[in-house]
Order: structure tokens, then C-alpha cells, then sequence
């Protein structure tokens, strides 16, 4: 062989070494040309020795800079090195190597290489799936405190995790006697019950918020994640579900959508929550013929109250003025304060106009009563703007300003009273 008739004064147990090697080796020489190669070269490459006998090694290989004068200059600067590159087979297959380049000295004097190629394909497999099965170790790390349940594609469970007693006051190993969804309310197990379907015919992950059984709180707010497992052949394993308690963020969540909705002071609707249900109300009108009302009130002289008495005073004659509004309309609709000293209540499912006078004229009443806070007794009046909404043409802005217009009309007629829009 090339070996021995070049470097006669190799050892034959180099030779061995070179020949038996279960690593590709190239015999170089100082400019990178293939002076030989060992039979672990010849299987990883499937070449015959006519293809690679005096041709430079960079054709055999593609690095991440795929520039060939690079690899030749690299070739010349490398002393021992290891180097991550693609090998390429006669077939133009690509492997995943690992080069090592070993100088060949002869009294001190470089007088070629040998170039060991590693095979890296079974290692960078190892190497995938402990990044794999970190990844799915993380995943249960990071929902330590949910709860994490496996079941099978018939609904049966085949683990629930112990934080389900943290969450859910449940016991995990009393599970197998219990039905599949047990304890989700019966509003969400048809949504649930399609999501599972789905998660496996489909492989279609799944997200949902529910009420879920806590055994001594009652119903709690859940989130539960779905999704389907498959092994690395690509089959179904079974359905992951996390659940976790959002019983204290949805709390948060109605704060704030409170907040939104509510006015300050009184806790009343505010505007904007009236002009939504007022355009519920038209759309109603709409589909189904349904009429109704809006009473829109002003307390009459409300600034002498601030100026006699004070701003403070003047808050609490708004909060109990909103309180006698409440108590005399209840369910029959809704009281908001659209800010200052003006209020409006959208009247629904009246049966005739003398109902919502009827309401006007008891609120005129209740609101003249003596008010007392600490020490300060007081009277006020109110005055009332009336739009009946019995058909379809108007819009929300319409309905105000006619309810607007009558206020006014009280206003100017003496305050104290109420009056009924009339299309001119
Ligand atoms: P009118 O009979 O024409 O309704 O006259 P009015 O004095 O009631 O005056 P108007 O309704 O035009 O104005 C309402 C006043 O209410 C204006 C403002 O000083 C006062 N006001 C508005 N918001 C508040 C509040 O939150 N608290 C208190 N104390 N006063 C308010
Ligand atoms: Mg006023």
C-alpha cells in the first residue's frame, strides 16, 4: 500500500493503527492532496480509490463558510485541530463530522498529515435527544404547582399529578375510579370533550378556560393546555393536560372590568356601560319590536348644594340620590351616571307608556324626601327628560338628544317634574 512504499519507516503497527482505524483517515500531503486513505474512509464515502487518490481533501468536504480557498488556508494554518463539517459521499450524501488533523514529523519537519474524520451522526443524535428530554423535563419543572394529567385516547386517566390536592383538594391516587372529565362543570365538558377529539384525530393543541371542582372551595376558574404526545415514530402516546387555579386573576380581570364599567362614586354603571346597552336595546327594538324607555334625570340646583354645604356634602346627596333611583326602578332596568349631577335609566319590558310615567313621577317623590348626613338635613328635587323608544328609526345619539330635549323643557318650565319627548 501507498503508505508503506511513501513512509517506508512507518512502524507496521501505525500501519495497523492507520488501516484498522473505525475513524476515517487521510494520509496527506503538505499542501492537503490525499496521498491514501484507510478503509473506514473508503465505507464512510463509498469511493473507489481512483476518485480521491491525489485530489485535495476540501473536495470531500463543506464547511460553514462553504468557501474552498478557505479551507485551504485553513489547512495550512492548523497545527492539531478540531473542526466540526459536513462530509460528502459519493452519492452526495452529507454527514455530520469531526476533522482532526495530525502533522507527520520527520525530524522536525512536517512532511504531511493524517486527517481523522469522525462520524458524528449517531452522537449528534444522542446529543438531540437529551436536548429533547431536557426540554420535556423543563416543561414539568416549570408546572411544578399546576396540575399535570395524562390520559388516553378513550378519556381514561393514566397519571394525575400530586399538586392536584394543592389545586384542587383532590387526592391524585384515588383517580382511576373516576369518570373522565369528573370534575369540570357540566357548561364546558362538551367544548372540552370536541378540544380532546380534536387534540388527537387532528393533533390540534388546545387552550380553555373553565370551571373546575375544588373539593372544599366549590367551583374554581381553570385554565387547562392540551395537547397530544407522540413517541419519536410519530405515534399517538396520550393527551397532556395542564391545569392551573386562575381563580385570582380572573378575580382581577372582573376588578378591572369593574372599574371600566362603574362609575366612582356610586358604583353605578357608567356612561359607557349605558350606551352599550343601549345599543342592545335598539338592536332588540330591531329584531324583536321590543320597546323601552330612557328617563334622563338632573338634580335641579345641585351647585347651591355644593356652595351651602360643601363638595363632601355634595358626593354624599349624589350617592343617596343614585340609591333612590336604584330603589324605585330595581329590575325593571338599568340606573348609570353619566357624570356630574345627571343620571339616566334605560326602562325595558314595559308594557305601556303609563308605566314609565309611573316610574318618573315616583322618582320626582322619593328624591324631594329629607336627606339627612350627619347633622345636615337637606331637600333636593329632580328633573326628568322621557324618550320612548317604540320604533325602529332611532339611533342611540337621537334617543338622547329627544330625552334631552324634554329634560330641558322641565327646566325652563320650573324643574321639579317630568316631561315625555313628543315627535314633532
Ligand atoms: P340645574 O338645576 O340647571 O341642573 O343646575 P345645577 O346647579 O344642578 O347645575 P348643573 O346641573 O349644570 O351642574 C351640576 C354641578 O354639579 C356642576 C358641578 O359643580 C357639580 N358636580 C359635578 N360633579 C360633581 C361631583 O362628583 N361631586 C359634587 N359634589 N359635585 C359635582
Ligand atoms: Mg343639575
Amino acid at each position: 500500500m501507498m503508505i508503506v512504499t511513501k513512509y517506508g519507516q512507518l512502524k507496521s503497527h501505525f500501519i495497523s493503527l492507520f488501516e484498522h482505524n473505525t475513524d476515517a483517515i487521510l494520509l496527506l500531503d503538505t499542501d492537503g492532496y490525499i496521498l491514501d486513505a484507510n478503509s473506514a474512509f473508503i465505507e464512510l464515502g463509498s469511493y473507489a480509490e481512483e476518485d480521491f487518490i491525489n485530489q485535495h481533501f476540501s473536495k470531500f468536504i463543506v464547511n460553514d463558510t462553504d468557501n474552498n480557498e478557505d479551507q485551504q488556508q485553513l489547512f495550512c494554518e492548523v497545527d492539531l485541530l478540531d473542526l466540526r463539517f459536513t462530509f460528502i459521499t459519493k452519492d452526495n450524501t452529507y454527514i455530520g463530522c469531526l476533522m482532526r488533523l495530525n502533522p507527520v514529523k520527520e525530524n522536525e519537519t512536517i512532511v504531511g498529515y493524517f486527517l481523522i474524520i469522525k462520524n458524528m451522526t449517531k452522537l449528534d443524535k444522542m446529543a438531540e435527544q437529551y436536548l429533547e428530554s431536557e426540554l420535556n423535563y423543563r416543561t414539568i419543572a416549570e408546572n411544578f404547582h399546576d396540575v399535570l394529567i395524562l390520559m388516553d385516547k378513550d378519556k381514561n386517566y393514566l397519571y394525575v399529578s400530586p399538586s392536584s390536592y394543592d389545586v384542587f383538594h383532590f387526592d391524585h391516587t384515588k383517580i382511576n375510579d373516576r369518570n373522565p372529565f369528573f370534575n369540570i362543570h357540566a357548561d364546558y365538558v362538551d367544548e372540552i370533550d370536541a378540544k380532546f377529539k380534536a387534540a388527537i384525530e387532528k393533533g390540534q393543541a388546545f387552550q380553555m378556560k373553565l370551571k373546575a371542582y375544588h373539593e372544599k372551595k366549590g367551583w374554581i376558574w381553570t385554565e387547562i393546555k392540551g395537547k397530544s404526545i407522540y413517541n419519536r415514530n410519530g405515534q399517538f402516546l396520550h393527551v397532556l393536560l395542564i391545569a392551573r387555579d386562575i381563580s385570582q386573576e380572573r378575580e382581577q380581570e372582573e376588578k378591572l372590568k369593574h372599574l371600566a364599567y362603574h362609575d366612582m362614586l356610586t358604583s353605578l354603571p357608567n356612561r359607557r356601560m349605558f350606551v352599550e346597552q343601549l345599543e342592545v336595546a335598539i338592536q332588540r327594538l330591531d329584531e324583536e319590536k321590543r320597546p323601552f324607555a330612557i328617563l334622563l334625570l338632573d338634580i335641579d340646583n345641585f351647585k347651591q348644594i355644593n356652595d351651602s354645604y360643601g363638595h363632601e356634602i355634595g358626593d354624599k346627596v349624589i350617592i343617596e340620590f343614585s340609591s333612590r333611583i336604584s330603589h324605585i326602578v330595581g329590575e325593571r332596568g338599568l340606573v348609570a351616571r353619566l357624570g356630574g349631577d345627571e343620571f339616566v335609566v334605560l326602562m325595558k319590558d314595559f308594557i305601556n307608556e303609563e308605566q314609565v310615567v309611573d316610574t318618573a313621577r315616583q322618582i320626582n317623590e322619593l328624591v324631594k324626601q329629607d336627606i339627612q348626613i350627619q347633622h345636615t338635613h337637606l331637600q333636593i328635587t329632580t328633573s326628568i327628560g322621557i324618550s320612548m323608544c317604540n320604533r325602529e328609526t332611532f339611533t342611540a345619539s337621537q334617543i338622547l338628544r329627544y330625552a334631552d330635549e324634554a329634560l330641558y323643557h322641565v327646566k325652563g318650565m320650573g324643574k321639579d317634574a317630568f316631561s315625555v319627548y313628543r315627535v314633532k
